[in-house]
């Protein structure tokens, strides 16, 4: 198979609009406005922007652009677009101009009634702004509507509360920046003046056969699997994770890389994941915002090009029963400008006192705020995939590895720490081979929040989810820790003496939240509970979170969410979940009469068939058919009994009034109905003709990519 080679360096990021592209097209002088107005937060006057929209949109049109965007994030969890293009028809001239002002890229308008807003804005004031955001590059998006010139903006109310995922991100890196600027400067550092939070996400997915995928109702609507037995084989062998990648794969993931590169993401790691049809894509990190933008795309991209190659693209956290779900890592440390890492230990942590008054600000920070942050990672789909041995469980701990947990328990102990673990060689027996220094910490891959090596990662994060919430959280809850040590140790008299004091206390304080062990196993349950740690199992409670009193004293003390706008995004929740709970019934009960049912009478009429054509012909033995169709006839009422019950719950269900209420009694009844429902169709999927059964099977699915 001949293919084309491809230059990297040459087409990355050969779509973006970015710094290089603005140093070139743009004037000095508008340039460096724009990056003023960057560093300093400021507003950018009309003059400027009018400019900078003038020279983006040529260069756009020379990629081909027709049409321009504003991007952005509404709390669906996907991203939205509506389509300008260029044209204006100046009077009776007959022909058209291709323009774009600079009010035209910094504000738009779009109708922001049918977009999720928990009860912020009533219809009649239906007005939204979307708003430039000038911190992630804007982009030519290539596909079948032909070329777009992408914005990412901020979606606000009229009166000016967010709507979307990204404005809080936003406040919220300005308040860690603040916080950790401030506590670089008791330690002496005079130069940094902004911090961010630099994030790097390991996404996972599913890829099927798209023939396959249109065959099964329950994953075009719902995008998981409603029903469906386990084939012979599962994931047992561990022969996937890592494996070779397959051909037709393999094309896929190319085509990806070289979308993502030319839209200057930068895709870095791919490989199979656990379960066989699971992989996994995962970037270079950068800012946060960046991230999260880049995320969107990325997740975007993985359907369209799976589309392009007759394949299926399936982000949903858990797609298949029995068979690991997907999730994301969010991958989280703090960079200043003048190029520290906060979350780096060194090689000696127990002398690195910055460092370790980080890492205890951090620990408090997510055992005071456990709820929240579990809260940021909940969705439907995670509800079926996290404590199930698979991923993280529900109990939020920290992982630290033996170098830094043996730092902190001579802290605990003792006030201060005098020595750090080093890692040993590596030996492995063979001469050729080379002998290197291991890491001092091994990794731990049961635990929601782990530290690795100089990052902290958070490993609860559904894999369809936006990255933006839990960003937001981490941001926010550890600004306050940082803001709580500076208090006092601005005031110090005795740095050195009490920066050691405040580091003990917080680990005194908050030890608990450490666990080095297998958090899967049942033990941890139980030592949870008994250190008193929250275990919160399903999206509909963790929703709470975002009420307490606690949680609107944190966000508004940062500026990052108002009380209000925390109890619409809790609305918005709520009626997610029952919206999807309510698809999901649907889809099931849909299924089950057209498709199901029908299949079962077909089966039980050739059985009862035969069992008469037998007896007639020649008295044989008719038992092992008799017993099939008894057993069959069984578990067809029973079918028939729950389908009916599911009706009748979703009639209930929907006359509801939105919010906590009906979203509990579509947990507790819907879900708990649908559930019950599926046991017995999976039992007769083993029994029934494979020739009768209405949808490719779980084997069909996975193992034939
Ligand atoms: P793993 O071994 O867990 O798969 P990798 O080292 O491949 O982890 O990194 C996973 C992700 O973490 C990547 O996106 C990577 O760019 C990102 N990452 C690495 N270092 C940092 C850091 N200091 N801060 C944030 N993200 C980071
Ligand atoms: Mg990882």
């Amino acid at each position: 198979m001949e293919q084309e080679i491809i230059n990297v360096a040459e087409i990355f990021g050969q779509n973006v609009f970015n710094d290089s592209v603005m140093q070139q097209r743009l004037p000095k002088k508008v340039y460096q406005k724009l990056q003023e107005t960057l560093k300093n937060g400021l507003e950018l006057d009309l003059e400027t922007a009018d400019v900078i929209a003038h020279e983006m949109k040529e260069w756009a049109i020379e990629k081909g652009a027709t049409h321009y965007t504003h991007w952005f994030q509404p709390l669906t969890g996907v991203t939205a677009e509506k389509h300008d293009s260029f044209i204006t028809a100046p009077k009776s001239s007959g022909k058209v101009l291709m323009s774009f002002s600079g009010k035209e890229l910094i504000k738009g308008e779009p109708d922001a009634s049918s977009f999720p807003s928990g009860g912020l804005r009533a219809t009649f004031e239906a007005r939204g702004y979307t708003a430039w955001d000038p911190t992630s590059p804007a982009f030519v998006r290539e596909d079948a509507a032909g070329a777009t010139l992408i914005i990412p903006t901020a979606f606000c109310s009229y009166t000016g509360e967010a709507l979307d995922k990204k404005t809080p991100l936003l406040r919220s890196m300005e308040a860690i920046s603040k916080e950790s600027v401030r506590l670089l400067r008791l330690f002496g550092n005079e130069t940094a003046t902004k911090v961010t939070p630099s994030v790097g996400i390991e996404q996972e997915y599913f890829l099927i056969d798209r023939e396959k995928y249109l065959q099964r109702k329950d994953l075009v609507y719902t995008g998981r699997t409603l029903m469906g037995a386990m084939p012979p084989k599962g994931q047992e062998m561990d022969d996937h994770y890592f494996g070779a990648i397959r051909e037709r794969v393999a094309a896929f993931m190319r085509d990806v890389n070289i979308e993502l590169w030319k839209l200057g993401v930068t895709a870095k790691t791919q490989h199979n994941e656990v379960a066989p049809a699971q992989h996994e894509l995962a970037p270079i990190y950068e800012e946060a915002n960046v991230a999260v933008d880049h995320n969107q795309i990325t997740m975007e991209m993985l359907k369209k090009v799976a589309y392009r190659h007759n394949l299926q693209c399936l982000l949903h956290e858990k797609p298949f029963n029995g068979v690991n779900g997907s999730g994301k890592h969010n991958n989280w440390s703090l960079v200043s400008d003048d190029g520290i890492n906060l979350l780096d230990p060194g090689k000696t942590p127990h002398e690195n006192t910055q460092f370790l008054l980080v890492l205890a600000c951090i620990l408090a920070a997510v055992d005071e705020h456990a709820d929240l942050l579990l809260e940021s990672a909940a969705d439907v789909g995670n509800d079926y995939r996290l404590g199930g041995n698979e991923a993280p469980p529900c109990v939020i701990s920290v992982y630290l590895g033996e170098q830094l947990e043996d730092v902190i328990e001579q802290y605990a102990e003792s006030g201060d720490a005098t020595h750090s673990i080093r890692g040993n060689r590596l030996n492995t027996g063979v001469s050729n081979l080379p002998n290197f220094r291991k890491d001092a910490t091994d990794r731990n891959r049961t635990s929601p929040f782990a530290f690795t090596g100089n990052k902290f990662e958070f490993r609860m994060v559904g894999s369809q989810d936006s990255v933006s919430s839990p960003n937001v959280v981490l941001n926010t809850i550890v600004a306050e820790a940082f803001s709580n040590a500076c208090d006092i140790l601005e005031k110090s008299k005795n740095f050195d003496r009490d920066v050691k004091k405040v580091i003990s206390d917080l680990i005194k304080a908050h030890q608990r939240i450490i666990f080095n062990g297998n958090g899967y196993s049942k033990e941890w349950e139980e030592e949870a509970k008994a250190r008193g740690l929250a275990n919160i199992t399903n999206m509909v409670d963790a929703i709470e979170a975002l009420t307490t009193t606690k949680t609107a004293k944190l966000f508004e003390k940062f500026g990052v969410y108002t009380k209000v706008e925390l109890k619409s995004r809790a609305e918005v929740e709520y009626e997610a979940y029952s919206k999807e709970m309510n698809i999901e019934a649907r889809t099931m009960i849909d299924i089950v009469s057209k498709q199901i049912i029908p299949a079962i009478i077909g089966y039980t009429t050739e059985l009862a068939q035969s069992i008469n054509a037998v007896t007639a012909a020649c008295g044989a033995d008719v038992s092992v058919q008799t017993e099939l169709l008894l057993e069959t006839s069984d578990l067809l009422a029973e079918i028939k009994a729950k389908h009916a019950l599911l009706i009748e719950m979703v009639e209930k269900g929907v006359k509801m009034a939105p919010g906590k209420r009906q979203a509990v009694f579509y947990r507790d009844k819907v879900k708990t109905t649908l559930d019950e429902l599926r046991v017995p169709i999976d039992r007769l999927e083993m029994i029934v003709d494979k020739d009768l059964w209405p949808m490719p099977s779980y084997g069909d699915l996975i193992f034939e990519v």
